[in-house]
């Protein structure tokens, strides 16, 4: 099975919001969502394992399809980058702008590689403390990284 951290349409799941406030035990974390997140904000800090394993996301049509295609993720199929990708991906939500050219990065480099960049990029290289999708500057320490979006 492929790393719980790659979500079958290629976001890194290291990156969520809910994973680095449950890890960090950071509510604020959560306040730096989009308002179209509203509604999730007062939701209790809870672990989410990962699509794979429990899909803590809600109703997904891409992971269903994944599953169904038995494929670890989207670049596995013969259809991809599919219609229904290429909606979830211009769909406004920033981090879901990442989905297609993550898999592509996958397909050539593999995972052991594309998560090792994903961590370096999702991590304060200062202190080491966690960025999620919404939280773009290190909250922990005053460094300045760039390289993100
Ligand atoms: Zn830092």
């Amino acid at each position: 099975m492929a790393s719980e951290f790659i979500a079958y349409c290629g976001l890194y799941c290291g990156a969520c919001s809910f994973r680095v406030a449950f890890e960090d035990n950071d509510r604020n974390h959560i306040e730096h969502m989009p308002m179209y997140y509203n509604y999730l904000k007062n939701k209790p800090l809870e672990f989410c394992p990962g699509c794979r394993l429990e899909n803590k996301c809600g109703e997904c049509t891409i992971r269903d399809c994944a599953i169904e295609k038995k494929v670890e993720y989207c670049s596995q199929c013969n259809d991809f980058p599919c219609d229904k990708l290429k909606k979830f991906s211009n769909d406004g939500k920033p981090h879901h702008g990442e989905a297609i050219s993550n898999l592509n990065m996958l397909k050539e480099i593999g995972e052991k590689k594309w998560l090792d960049l994903m961590k370096e990029k999702w991590t304060c290289s200062k202190c080491g403390s966690k960025y999620s999708w919404y939280y773009k500057k290190c909250t922990k320490c005053d460094a300045d990284d760039d390289g993100l979006y």
